[in-house]
């Protein structure tokens, strides 16, 4: 096999995954491990690098040979000129970490790093449902909100890497507190933790509760798989509950149309299962008020890779480096 290939690795709160993707975006290899994310700073580097290095060591046995890039997506705003990572939700020790820096030094080859969201936003332009389109909104509603930006055929970085948080522009200026610091973000209502915000507000329960049995996984977590089967069987508070997320949802998204006139939105990630709950609310919001002329060139669709978004787009951004500083 002598399929010029790249590494792209994205990395999540508690899972890696490690895949060789062709230069044409086929994933040839993949590999998963542990994420490790609340060990300390160095350690976690260390474990990416190692997973890396299992991979590379993989391909070179199957007789794939060497990579011609190597593309690594975490969570988190980070710099992608200098490849610090300025903070991460899921890694507590990363805050001004030079992650670029210590995985070049530990895997021996030149990286490059991106934020989770961007990778996966690259992943469904490349070989997902936004392929062959220039100007593209893309949000992933998953643990919490990410976005990617595509104006003209390119990722917005803006000036160093952190444009496109979109989950964090504010929908209600007098909503619930966000994990960033804020409140009213889009995050804090059409995410997994947003739902279960919005549950335990209605049910009255102190954040953090036991939530009713239909609606938690065997691990008793908020499951959102089990609210929209909630949601299938005509409940209430599940109905009412995506139909707020999906009404605040439409807001931002208005506001994306309004700013980007994109072609397409494309919505991934866990919640996006949920759509057809959040459907009627959202549209109507998006209507009300994106400008008709806008809304009526833009689709809203589902991403369409699925959890392999991440390595695809990782490969893609590892063969496709910013300029460094
Ligand atoms: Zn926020």
């Amino acid at each position: 096999m002598t399929r010029a290939w790249a590494v792209g690795l994205d990395m999540g709160g508690t899972n890696i995954r490690c895949a060789a993707v062709s230069v044409a975006g086929d994933v040839i290899l993949m590999e998963h491990g542990p994420s490790l994310a609340s060990r300390k700073a160095g350690d976690v580097a260390e474990n990416i690098a190692t997973q890396t290095l299992h991979l590379l060591d993989t391909a070179r046995r199957r007789g794939h040979g060497s990579p011609r890039a190597i593309g690594i997506a975490v969570p988190g705003p980070l710099d992608v000129q200098t490849g610090t990572v300025m903070q991460a939700p899921h890694v507590a020790a990363w805050r001004g970490y030079p992650l670029r820096n210590n995985l070049e030094r530990l895997i021996g080859r030149k990286v490059v790093v991106d934020n989770d969201a961007n990778a996966w936003a690259l992943g469904e332009y490349w070989r997902g449902a936004a392929r062959g389109r220039r100007d593209v909104v893309l949000l992933t509603l998953g643990t919490g909100v990410g976005g990617g930006l595509i104006v003209g055929g390119k990722l917005v970085h803006g000036r160093s890497g952190m444009a496109g948080e979109l989950g964090h522009v504010t929908v209600n200026p007098d909503g619930p507190p966000c994990d960033c610091g804020s409140h009213g973000c889009l995050e804090a209502y059409a995410s997994a933790s947003g739902l279960r915000g919005l549950v335990e507000n209605r049910l009255g329960l102190r954040p953090g509760s036991p939530l009713p049995l239909q609606i938690v996984d065997s691990e008793k977590n908020f499951s959102v798989r089990g609210l929209s089967a909630q949601a299938r069987r005509g409940d209430r508070l599940a109905l009412e509950t995506f139909a707020i997320a999906g009404h605040y949802l439409g807001i931002a998204i208005a506001s994306f149309l309004n700013i980007f006139n994109p072609e397409l939105v494309v919505i991934g990630g866990g919640v996006a299962g949920a759509l057809p709950y959040m459907r009627k609310t959202m549209t109507a919001q998006v209507k009300a008020r994106a400008f008709t002329a806008i809304c009526s060139q833009a689709k809203i669709v589902r991403a369409a890779l699925g959890p392999r978004g991440g390595v695809v787009g990782a490969a893609y951004a590892g063969l496709h480096p910013v300029m460094r500083s």
